[in-house]
């Protein structure tokens, strides 16, 4: 199943083939050491006017996705796209029927060389837009993409090549996670000469958007981790102030292909930390809790008690206040892959947060292997839109189960 944290792995395998030419350029150009700056000297450019109290999600996802008046919005292969819910297809959300949404004119197309982990909150998208002399800003736009604003220069925050950047929204704090690469000089052998070494990063910021300009410290260094010739550590989505969590991969173990390693959960404040034995994803959630996917299923973990949710291999794709929405995706991948398996129907069990199943349906019968899941309204249910062929979606409306799943092309 592909979750957030694969998404970003996947993305930064791919960067860190590019980094390999990258960095070959990077020595070639420089005879000195690349520094790591540990403090921010980040310059405010602009003011940040948007309101940041926190609202109500009214889409349960771990992805980008919005719902304003009928209207939702996603953002995928580079665009936001919108589709009203009694349309039959989807459509970038820019409405000039002359544009071909790939150039600067457009307001719906960020190209992800330039854009990163554009995300919506309040009527806003905010983004880090990476600008000349690979500086990096943060920023962020009207609802319908005009008006982009680089407000803070953060290019001490985001150092490396090819970062891989996802956004939080916590009480009003923006919290920026992101994998990189860096160089770094190596521990001096008293050989004389300069030696490097690139490491792979990961990081974790915070930003109170509500102090810039003010002289006080408005961003916040929560983790850094720069490992040798190591493995990418992820970070999970950030939902307290408390807490966040990264994976240990030097402890992983396989069990068929699923990877099994120890997860870490991380005190913001004083970095002490616990750590669960043994997972293949770990989801914190809000009020202290958390899910994990373990070798005898997936399980709801609150204070001293462990709830079972389901069998091994169903991840839990999501939550909202009252619901946590689990899938057997990867119990079907897995059967997919093995030629002699039955394929099980893919299938969506909506728990409460005490363990009940409240709600369940099955997923379309040709539902892509790397499709997601959203759910909004209380009453929808869609699948995101397939990463393979980002051609199509479907959507299922629970109080008219006798229509099944519709599907929903692309029209562009
Ligand atoms: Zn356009």
């Amino acid at each position: 199943m592909l979750n957030k944290n694969k998404i970003i792995k996947i993305g930064l395998i791919a960067s860190l083939m590019v980094l390999v030419v990258v960095c070959a350029l990077v020595f070639s150009k420089k005879d000195g050491k690349v520094k790591l700056n540990p403090n921010t000297d980040s310059k405010v450019l602009s003011t940040w006017d948007m309101d940041m109290t926190p609202q109500k999600k009214d889409i349960a996802s771990w992805q980008s996705f919005v719902k304003k008046d009928d209207v939702i919005y996603i953002v995928d292969d580079e665009r936001i796209f919108k589709w009203d819910y009694k349309s039959v297809g989807f459509r970038p959300a820019c409405d000039d029927p002359a544009c071909e949404h790939n150039g600067e004119e457009c307001p719906a197309y960020f190209p992800n060389t330039r854009y990163y982990g554009v995300t919506y909150y309040n009527d806003h998208w905010v983004f880090v837009e990476k600008g000349e002399n690979n500086r990096y800003y943060l920023g962020y736009c009207d609802f319908d993409g005009n008006n982009r604003k680089r407000v803070i220069d953060i290019s001490d925050d985001i150092q490396g090549t090819g970062p891989l950047v996802h956004m939080d929204f916590v009480n009003g704090y923006i919290y920026m996670g992101y994998n990189s690469s860096v160089i770094h000089e190596k521990d001096s052998d008293g050989s004389g000469g300069l030696e490097f070494e690139s490491a792979v990063r990961t990081c974790l910021m915070k930003y109170d958007v509500s102090l810039i300009g003010s002289g006080k410290d408005y961003s916040q260094n929560i983790f850094l981790l720069d490992v040798v010739k190591g493995e990418v550590v992820q970070l999970s989505s950030v939902v307290d102030e408390e807490r966040f969590v990264v994976d240990v991969p030097e402890t992983r173990s396989l069990k068929g292909w699923v990877p099994y390693m120890d997860y870490r959960i991380y005190n913001q404040e004083d970095k002490s930390f616990v750590t669960v034995r043994d997972v293949h994803a770990l989801h914190i959630l809000p009020n202290g809790r958390y899910t994990a996917m373990t070798k005898d299923g997936l399980i709801l973990v609150d204070g001293d008690k462990t709830i079972r949710l389901d069998g091994e291999n169903w991840a839990d794709h999501f939550y909202d206040d009252n619901r946590i929405y689990a899938t057997n995706m990867q119990e079907r991948d897995i059967a997919i892959a093995d030629k002699n398996a039955v394929i099980p129907d893919g299938e969506v069990r909506v728990y409460d947060y005490d363990g009940n199943l409240v709600d369940h349906i099955y997923m379309p019968k040709d539902c892509g292997e790397w499709d997601m899941l959203a759910a909004y309204d209380g009453r929808y249910y869609f699948t995101c839109v397939d990463i393979k062929t980002r051609s199509y979606f479907y959507v299922y409306d629970t109080q008219n189960p006798d229509k099944g799943w519709k599907k929903i092309n692309r029209e562009y």
